[in-house]
């Protein structure tokens, strides 16, 4: 498998979306609102434009992050560091990295990183409410709970 070649195709991926958020939001909200009104005459017309607006910057703002993190992944990958463990110097294990194209962790540090950033009675309160009729599952959901929060490979 190639990861880089996996790399730079989700890059043109992201770049493609960015760059049409991008254009999108180019177009003077008066113009579309314009528009919006030669079919209806709403005064809430403007309001739900402004709505729509600020949910693609923020989706803008997140797909910018997630590009900035694909081109570390990719330097990375040049320096030969591609899928070695930022803290722990391991490798990552093949099929969290097949998901997660552009983390920089392992399953195990970035589980560490997660407990530290929040609060680990928390966790583990959710997990027993959710998972404690799960018997043989509770290994694999476990396992996703603590992921670092990059939902974008699920597919
Ligand atoms: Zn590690």
């Amino acid at each position: 498998m190639d990861y880089e070649q996996m790399l730079q195709a989700k890059k043109r991926e992201l770049e493609e979306v960015i760059q049409k958020k991008r254009d999108l939001m180019m177009i003077p909200i008066t113009e579309t609102v314009d528009e919006l009104s030669m079919y209806d005459q709403h005064p809430a017309d403007l309001g739900s434009e402004m709505y729509e607006r600020e949910k693609d910057a923020g989706l803008l703002e997140f797909y910018e992050l997630e590009l900035e993190k694909l081109n570390d992944a990719i330097d990375h990958y040049k320096k030969g560091e591609y899928g070695i463990c930022e803290v722990c110097g391991k490798s990552i294990e093949k099929e969290r990295l097949s998901r997660l194209l552009n983390t920089t962790l392992c399953a195990q540090c970035a589980r560490d990183q997660v407990r530290e950033n929040e609060h680990p009675a928390q966790y583990d309160l959710i997990n027993a409410g959710q998972m404690s009729d799960e018997g043989e599952t509770f290994q694999v959901a476990g396992y996703d709970f603590f992921e670092d929060g990059d939902g974008s490979s699920s597919s």
